[in-house]
């Protein structure tokens, strides 16, 4: 059973790991490894987004390529909250039309992200990466159908671990982002909060990654 990290900055190189690394379209370096790509709501720029969009399209097709993302909604930046929607909106209607899921960076705009899942209709599957929040905004991302990645704050913040308790096991996933631990550590973490075994919440991971992320390619490395 393999790792399956689905959302870092950077390959592990670690053959038990499967990365599921983030590009963006202002820097895409070729690769065969699985990769996500999208614009970060951090790093919108008014000049070139048009542009970055038709990098999206063009990689969404390769077959290695198994997520738009990360993209989304931050309040804490300064791009003003309608041109963050006009961004993620276009990229949402990108992803439904080559039907592959989204990795969501969402800070302080969760009400708007579900607003805007609901309003354009998305039917793929949309995942909250990073998620830190309460078990409250938990049920109710469940309820309108997202997956929940989490990570960095399950390692950093103890009171996360009431929220991934009552995560249902067909709708999480597990990842390092940017953290200095390996996503080995994520997963033993997980494991002793789920109190089952490490082989049992690869198995759990990796069956919600089969439903989740399509490879393409069907390689059968899992
Ligand atoms: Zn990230």
């Amino acid at each position: 059973m393999k790792y399956i990290n689905i959302h870092t900055h950077e390959s592990s190189g670690n053959p038990a790991v499967l990365d599921v690394v983030n590009q963006y379209p202002s820097s895409f370096e070729q690769t065969d490894n699985y990769f996500s790509i999208g614009i970060h709501p951090w790093y919108i720029n008014a000049e070139t987004w048009k542009q970055e969009l038709n990098v999206i399209e063009e990689k969404l097709q390769l077959k290695n390529c198994l997520a738009l993302g990360e993209c989304g909604l931050d309040k804490r930046r300064e791009t003003p909250i309608e041109f963050q929607l006009e961004v993620f909106e276009a990229q949402l209607l990108l992803a439904e039309k080559y039907q592959k899921p989204v990795i969501i960076h969402c800070v302080a705009a969760f009400q708007e992200v579900i607003a805007t899942k609901i309003k354009l209709k998305i039917s793929v599957p949309m995942v909250i990466h990073g998620f830190s929040k309460s078990q409250e905004l938990a049920a109710q991302l469940l309820k309108n159908d997202f997956y929940i990645s989490f990570g960095k704050y399950l390692i950093k913040n103890p009171e996360l671990k009431s929220v991934f308790e009552i995560m249902p096991n067909n709708r999480f996933f597990l990842e390092t982002d940017t953290i200095q631990e390996g996503i080995e550590e994520v997963y033993d973490l997980a494991a002793k909060y789920k109190n089952i075994d490490v082989v049992t919440l690869q198995q759990i991971v990796t069956k919600n990654f089969k439903t989740v992320f399509k490879d393409g390619r069907m390689d059968g490395t899992l």
